[in-house]
């Protein structure tokens, strides 16, 4: 099996169209901007797949990539952007209301935060509608390149805190622009992929 199979199966705006048959589904979430696409493409290996947003929380879309016919990456739309109307704002609340309210259909939660920042409230209630699942949860602190060394295990040690993440909840400095912790998020990744996928 490789991570290098990777099939866009398609875009879902409606709570119906929600995939929840039962191969693996590795779900990603971000608020805007953070460089959730960036991370995806960077896993893939791929330059563009997974849509780098010219206007962030443009898209209210969950998008599914099937790896190697067997695990879905899936892409949940981006929170937190300030510039979104009202309107934009519920749909994206009623689409992951749907997504996480029967949530038998999730396998791994993977975060992507700001290791810059201490998360966001909105960092926060998504941490914990992925803990409320009981489903694991990593979280990848991105943009590691841009926090300086004497900082970093302070900020990862602050987002641990902020987000109340139960012990065995990872948290890894990332980077898609250098690819620093790569390896050792597809190594999570594919550990608690009900071995359906083999360390690249
Ligand atoms: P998304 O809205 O969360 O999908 O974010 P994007 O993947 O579109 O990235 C948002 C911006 O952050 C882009 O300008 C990226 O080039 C930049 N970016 C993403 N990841 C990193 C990173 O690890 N380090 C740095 N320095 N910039 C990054």
């Amino acid at each position: 099996m490789n991570l290098h199979n990777v099939e866009f199966i398609k875009s879902v705006a409606k709570a119906e169209e929600i995939i929840r048959d039962k191969k693996t589904q590795i779900v990603f979430s971000g608020k805007s901007n953070v460089g959730k696409s960036s991370v995806i493409n960077k896993l893939l290996n791929r330059k563009q797949f997974a849509r780098v947003s010219a206007t962030p929380g443009k898209t209210i879309h969950i998008n599914y990539f099937l790896i190697d016919k067997t695990a879905y990456f899936v892409d949940l739309p981006g929170y937190g952007y300030a510039k979104v109307s009202k309107s934009e704002r519920m749909r994206w609340s009623n689409l992951m209301e749907s997504f996480f309210k029967e949530y038998s259909h999730i396998t791994l939660g993977c975060m992507i935060v700001d290791a810059r920042h201490k998360p966001t409230s909105d960092d926060c209630i998504m941490a914990e509608w992925f803990k409320a699942t009981g489903c694991p949860l990593i979280v990848a602190a991105n943009k590691f390149d841009k926090v300086k060394s004497s900082q970093k295990e302070q900020n990862i040690l602050l987002i641990r805190e902020t987000l109340n993440l139960h012990d065995d909840a990872d948290v890894i400095g990332f980077s898609a622009l250098k690819g620093t912790g790569k390896d050792e998020l597809l190594y999570r990744i594919v550990g608690y992929s009900k071995g359906s996928l083999q360390k690249p």
